[in-house]
């Protein structure tokens, strides 16, 4: 495995080595990540993840600083699952100057749920994306796995790669949960023993939202007042618990429809904000 710090080392490294596939990851890996990267190895013939935390999605007052960095341990892991090349730039390398030159998505799909609560937050993740993407496929095909953790951004970047006739394939991998039904992320490492043990009532939420929003005549918006009325009652503080259809992440006309629907929700829980989603 090699470990590459700029773009022309990584095309570099990538030169004569066939098609591409990329795991875009901001490091700090987890269960969830490595089950990307499992996903991935297959569906190319040389298998990229890169690690870059990427201080454009986030805003000034978020965790960009304290973001857990852990190159050496994620280095490893990737040795073990067969990946081929870490590319994990410095700032510098990704963007030698200020990156005023970004992409903006489509405001429809972007500016609400996790856009309306992180302004810009999907201009930067768009921008990195489609910077890796050069990076790493120059104009050639290939593929790259994102987690239906991140629902929307995987909806996002889906909706990047269709409109600019990328010639890249989108892979969604399913969300990687600990027994206990918490959905892995980085972040949750901030959260204290106690916070952890109740971190679950996130998905239990979810869980209740989307049952419910399946019984006939239900009024959504109220169930969904409710559910964060609840989450709220017990120390939460929801930014939103949703049902939306999984076409285009609008509510739906009327009642949840089975199988076409999506639960979505983001809610702080002490210093951590944690996001999460179930398909039904
Ligand atoms: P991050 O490092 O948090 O930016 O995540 C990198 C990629 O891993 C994104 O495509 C995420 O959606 C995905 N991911 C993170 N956590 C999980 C999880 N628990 N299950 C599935 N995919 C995940």
């Amino acid at each position: 495995m090699q470990l590459v710090h700029t773009i022309a080392d990584l095309r570099a490294a990538l030169q004569g080595r066939g098609r591409p596939s990329l795991v875009p990851t901001m490091g700090n890996l987890h269960e969830g990540h490595l089950a990307l990267v499992r996903q991935a190895k297959p569906l190319g013939d040389v298998l990229v993840t890169s690690i870059f935390v990427n201080r454009l999605q986030f805003l000034p007052h978020e965790d960009f600083d304290s973001y857990p960095r852990t190159l050496q341990a994620d280095c490893s892991h990737l040795q073990a699952h067969g990946c081929d090349i870490v590319f994990a730039p410095s700032e510098r390398d990704l963007y030698p100057e200020p990156q005023t030159f970004t992409v903006t998505p489509d405001p429809q799909l972007a500016n609400m749920l996790e856009g309306h609560f992180r302004p810009g937050f999907f201009t930067g993740v768009c921008t990195v994306v489609m910077k890796l993407f050069w990076s790493v496929f120059a104009g050639s095909s290939g593929t790259a796995v994102f987690g239906r953790k991140d629902y929307q951004q995987q909806m996002v970047i889906r909706q990047m790669v269709r409109q600019f006739a990328l010639p890249i394939d989108i892979v969604a991998a399913d969300i990687h949960r600990a027994p206990d039904g918490l959905a892995l992320s980085s972040r949750n490492s901030y959260l204290s023993a106690s916070e952890r043990a109740q971190a679950t009532q996130l998905h239990d939420a979810l869980q209740r939202l989307s049952q419910a929003a399946l019984e006939p005549g239900v009024d959504l918006t109220r169930l969904e007042a409710e559910a964060m009325q609840a989450l709220r009652a017990k120390g939460w503080h929801p930014d939103y618990l949703t049902v939306r259809q999984r076409s285009d992440l609008q509510p739906p006309a009327g009642t949840a429809r089975a199988n076409q629907s999506v639960a979505l929700g983001a809610a702080r829980l002490g210093k951590t904000r944690l996001i999460d989603n179930l398909e039904f």
